[in-house]
């Protein structure tokens, strides 16, 4: 068995009657996710997981920004390659825990909706996907500049 750690921040930009993306899911905020692709930083922590579960090198590596490629693009995808790279050696996904950090909008009322998401692109069980919600305690300049997600992952 082998665990995996993954880890992302994206700066935000305050915007009215914005939106992030997060795990696949669109959730009104007041900002918006400053990013090349859609910004979905707990994708991107939880492919990041699986590719060190793995011993392979990050995102940044596999999907650079600032190429046409990847520009606004679905992160989902970004996940699902890292869960091709795990079919291909003949590994499994065990399970996936993921702790966000964002000071606002409350994410509760999206927790089942993410888990279901994450669940769909990792093949995992829902009762597999831990997702923990946590705010940066007002400190600025996290609070008001970034959302965070560390993501965890074991394979066997
Ligand atoms: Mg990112």
């Amino acid at each position: 068995m082998q665990i995996g750690l993954g880890f992302d921040l994206h700066r935000i930009k305050p915007c009215r009657a914005g939106s992030i993306v997060v795990a696949g899911v669109r959730i009104p905020a007041p900002y918006r996710i400053i990013a090349h692709s859609d910004g979905d930083f707990v994708f991107h922590a939880a492919a990041d997981a699986v590719y060190s579960a793995l011993g392979l090198t990050d995102i940044g590596d596999k999907f650079p920004a600032g190429l046409a490629k990847t520009r606004k693009m679905n992160s989902r995808l970004i996940l699902e390659s890292a869960m091709r790279e795990l079919k291909k050696r003949k590994r499994r996904l065990l399970n996936l825990s993921v702790v966000i950090a964002a000071e606002r909008p409350k994410l509760g009322p999206y927790r089942q909706a993410m888990r279901h998401s994450l669940a769909e692109t990792t093949r995992l069980p829902p009762g597999k996907i831990g997702i923990t919600l946590k705010t940066f305690e007002n400190l600025a300049p996290l609070a008001e500049k970034a959302v965070a997600c560390w993501a965890n992952c074991l394979i066997k």
